[in-house]
């Protein structure tokens, strides 16, 4: 499987970073490797003093498919999820300040946190989920999906132009404000609504 991820979907968190907001969604993908799940803990990597968070709305494709239209891009997937797009910020910033690819920020080992899943029949209105992470029980990041600049649907229909997307694959939908480093000692849980998603330790 491979994760497929979107950035700058949100524009309280684009405006943070200070990034240009795309015409298009900004893709990159994560290997299988990336995977970190059943609330294990996160081990701070040696090659960063600067991993942070950033809490995204899942979505687990169902089946096989590419060139997928937007008005079909319901079929592709049946469950949502919460997971953590870890970013190392340092190494981000020197890839982009070259202009070079960001895989070694991105897709390294753990950095991609992935919580439960339930059917996305649970709830009414995809467009209208509230999400948070807390740390240590604090809130630090709190978006509703009515502010992505790309929904769901478009997302799929943009990115399975150039990926095919097979059962099983998993979509991170775009972070929003309030990203920041992780410290060793801090406890991350995520909400959809008021269920918790995923809680971890970073170690
Ligand atoms: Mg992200």
């Amino acid at each position: 499987m491979k994760f497929i991820c979107i950035g700058r979907n949100y524009a309280d968190h684009i405006a943070e970073l200070k990034n240009e907001r795309n015409e298009d969604p900004v893709v990159f993908l994560k290997p299988d490797t990336a995977l970190l799940r059943d609330n294990e803990p996160f081990y701070l990597p040696d090659f960063s003093k600067d991993v942070h968070h950033e809490v995204e709305v899942l979505l687990k494709i169902n089946k096989e498919g590419k060139y997928i239209d937007r008005q079909f891009a319901p079929k592709y997937y049946d469950e949502v999820g919460l997971g953590i797009d870890f970013t190392a910020r340092d190494l981000q910033a020197r890839q982009k300040a070259k202009g070079l690819p960001w895989e070694i920020a991105k897709a390294f080992n753990g950095a991609a946190v992935v919580g439960q899943f339930v059917p996305k029949t649970r709830y009414p209105d995809l467009g209208a989920l509230d999400f948070s992470l807390q740390v240590n029980g604090q809130v630090r990041q709190a978006g509703h999906t009515s502010y992505m600049l790309f929904d769901f649907d478009t997302i799929i229909a943009y990115v399975s132009q150039f990926f095919t997307l097979k059962k099983g694959d998993i979509i991170f939908t775009g972070t929003p404000a309030g990203v920041a480093a992780v410290q060793a000692g801090d406890q991350l849980t995520g909400y959809i609504g008021q269920e918790k998603f995923f809680d971890f330790a970073i170690k």
